[in-house]
């Protein structure tokens, strides 16, 4: 995986700092995407949450496999059953568990 340089960024009062246009662009962050901050020693790590199928964008039927999130029509096309769930439509939506 190839990482960036660092970039400075200055913390603002009420310790909002801005992500970089280039790396947003880089990893597909939208506004209004949710990133998961974590702290990994002395660095803090902003990870996208991701809220879509990794494969085709879908929003729906999601489960995860392999720390990514897979809809059901995917998941089958990877060999994968499908589940008792599987492929609802209109499901009570991506069930985020995080
Ligand atoms: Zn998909």
């Amino acid at each position: 995986m190839d990482s960036h340089r660092g970039v400075a960024r200055r913390i603002d009062h009420l310790g909002r700092i801005v992500v970089p246009a280039e790396l947003r662009r880089a990893l597909g962050i939208e506004p209004g995407d949710e990133l998961e901050v974590a702290t990994d020693g002395p660095a803090i790590t902003l990870t996208k949450v991701e809220t879509r199928c990794v494969f085709c964008g879908a929003e729906r039927a999601l489960r995860p496999f392999r720390a990514k999130l897979v809809c059901g029509r995917c998941a089958s096309e990877l060999g994968e059953s499908p589940g008792p769930d599987g492929g609802e439509p209109g499901g009570a939506g991506s069930g985020l568990a995080l």
